[in-house]
């Protein structure tokens, strides 16, 4: 990824002038706000409302050091700095002011404003603040991938583009050489799956993807198949810039899944930054430059309204002003990992202090970074980025499961109740689905463990490819899965679930020297009919126990009332095996 720092800073740019801008009106307000507390004294700090209207006033002068020195007013703030110490004192001594301080406050206020001025001024004729989106959600459909079948053999050709297509790749066939190189240059493939052995010689098929690949400005991931397996051929595989070489018959499983990595984007997931920071102008500007390191980004700007994007937005890292009005940063942070979803997530403190101690308090609590503002660009990203990618790594170890990469059960349970309050806050459906694999242990028995494992993977990878983005997958037990649907209504996950179901008896798992295929039951609960995250678990596991009941390779709806439990599809338990493959 190129961050461009061009672009960096002429949003910085225009971020300042819109600072600038605003400053006066700044000015006028602290001005107005020390008379009006001058006014009524500091020595009667008692009733709470007068000490917090003190506060407050301290927290604007402290704001305001940070802010200035962001878009590099260092002179502006310096004076704020020294001013602020000045109030900080007068506010710790709860004595009368007296002549003297009042003095050097109002001297201090009076260079403030000039600075001030001279900021704006020299910036008035240019252009205001652009509207910078702060937030842009990814597209959310995974997209079927185009994939070009390089095979004459027809019978294999259609074969292979069924499974593919079960996996989610939309494929082309070619039966011919002619014509793939003109095909390729009007729509690139994401990957190419070729034959080697074509009617015009032994080695036509790699001949062919060499003249290919020289044509291209980047190279095609290539994957061969061919029925002959010899050092030679896979020699010549690999030069031709081969990334995997599969004897026929192909071998479904691998084959996939090497097209997934071959295929899979180079960002697959943007890292999402919340930035608590009362200052919306600051909070603009660390957005900005973090979306330029392709990171998205929520800015909240009242530190009490944290939890809701917490929830919605389940961002990887926390960026965090230190000092806010109502609440600081520390105590925000406390707060929020005492809700045990929240406990690891990594949080970053900005502030302008650089006092040792509220330091110490902030890598207490866990706050894995302490940045003093201002902060480079360059730096910021930096700091995020290698938090976000740490972070990541180690949740992966403790939320995903081995074999299949999806959520483990733990997981896959605390987000179901995320899940279910946020479709009760939003009055939105929600549908939950739990599927089990058909007669599994016949699968074990007949054909081993690893082949087991294998099913199971299968079976994984289909709901990837098969479900939306937003559509949380997890493993739940030994070859049971469960599926949460945010906003969607029971008939139709249910929907979707029969269409999984019907794909899945579809694909052909390999053995050693056999073909088979495999069946699922599947389980649908919905809220509102299920009013809590324990019911509708509940009632999706009554349902897929139904399902296996009423014969297997089906899907059932759950009900709350009893006598309809209609379920969706269905035909025999399916363990099919297709004997003599080769
Ligand atoms: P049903 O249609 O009623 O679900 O029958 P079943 O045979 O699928 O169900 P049962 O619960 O009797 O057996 C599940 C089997 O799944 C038993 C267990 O050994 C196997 N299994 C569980 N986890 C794994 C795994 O990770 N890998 C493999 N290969 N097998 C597993
Ligand atoms: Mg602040
Ligand atoms: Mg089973
Ligand atoms: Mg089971």
């Amino acid at each position: 990824m190129i961050i461009s720092v061009d672009r960096i800073r002429e949003e910085f740019n225009s971020l300042r002038q819109g600072y600038e801008q605003q400053l006066p009106n700044k000015m006028a307000q602290i001005e107005e706000n020390w008379h009006q507390l001058v006014g009524r004294g500091l020595e009667n700090l008692g009733p709470a409302e007068l000490r917090e209207e003190w506060d407050n006033f301290h927290c604007s002068i402290h704001r305001l050091v940070g802010s200035s020195a962001t878009f590099g007013l260092i002179e502006l703030s310096e004076i704020a700095q020294a001013l602020e110490s000045r109030i900080k004192e007068a506010i710790a001594s709860g004595q009368p002011l007296t002549a003297e301080v009042k003095q050097s406050i109002m001297a201090l206020l009076e260079s403030l404003k000039l600075s001030a001025f001279a900021s704006e001024k020299s910036c008035r004729e240019r252009q205001v603040l652009p509207n910078i989106p702060l937030y842009s959600p990814g597209n959310s459909l995974r997209d079927g991938k185009l994939v070009f079948l390089l095979e004459d053999d027809g019978a294999i050709s259609e074969n292979l583009a069924i499974q593919l297509s079960f996996f989610g790749y939309k494929v082309r066939k070619f039966d011919r050489l002619s014509g793939v190189k003109e095909a390729i240059s009007k729509t690139p493939p994401a990957a190419l799956i070729a034959d080697i052995m074509w009617p015009e010689g032994q080695f036509a098929g790699i001949e062919m993807i060499q003249e290919i690949q020289q044509q291209c400005s980047s190279p095609i991931p290539v994957l061969f198949i061919s029925v002959i397996d010899n050092m030679k051929a896979r020699l010549q595989a690999v030069r031709a810039g081969g990334s995997a070489y599969f004897p026929k018959p192909v071998d479904m499983g691998r084959l996939i899944d090497k097209l997934d990595v071959l295929t899979a984007s180079e960002v697959p997931d943007p890292a999402r930054i919340l930035i608590v920071e009362d200052e919306a102008i600051l909070a603009r500007y660390y957005a900005t430059v973090l979306q330029q390191a392709s990171m998205m980004t929520v800015v909240v700007t009242d530190p009490m309204q944290v939890m809701q994007p917490l929830v919605d937005f389940k961002p990887d890292l926390i960026l965090m002003d230190m000092y806010m009005p109502g609440c600081n940063g520390l105590e925000l942070a406390s707060v929020i990992r005492q809700q045990d979803a929240y406990v690891s997530i990594p949080i970053v403190f900005l502030s302008v202090e650089t006092n040792v101690e509220p330091q110490l308090a902030a890598m207490h609590l866990g706050g894995d970074e302490f940045l003093t503002k201002p902060i480079e660009p360059l730096h910021l990203i930096a700091e995020v980025k290698s938090r976000v990618r740490r972070s990541r790594i180690l949740n992966s170890y403790m939320v995903r499961d081995s074999l299949t990469g999806l959520l483990n059960h733990t997981k896959t349970k605390e987000q179901l109740s995320r899940e279910m309050e946020r479709a009760k806050r939003q009055h939105m459906p929600l549908s939950f689905a739990m599927i089990d694999i058909d007669c599994f242990k016949s699968v074990n028995d007949i054909f081993g463990h690893l082949i087991g494992d294998r099913v199971i993977r299968s079976l994984s990878r289909l709901l990837q490819q098969r479900l939306r983005k937003t559509d949380i997958i997890g493993r739940y037990g030994g070859e049971e899965f469960a599926i949460i649907f945010p906003n969607t209504p029971i008939a139709s996950a249910a929907n979707v679930i029969n269409e999984i179901r019907e794909g899945f008896a579809k694909v052909r798992q390999q053995a050693k020297d056999r073909e088979f295929s495999v069946t699922f039951s599947g389980g649908v609960a919905g809220f509102p009919e299920y009013r809590d995250a324990n019911s509708l678990n509940e009632a999706a596991d009554k349902a897929l126990y139904q399902a296996k009941r009423t014969g297997r390779n089906r899907v059932a709806i759950a009900s709350p009332t009893p006598s309809t439990q209609p379920t969706v599809a269905g035909t025999e338990c399916g363990l099919k095996i297709y004997e003599n493959m080769r």
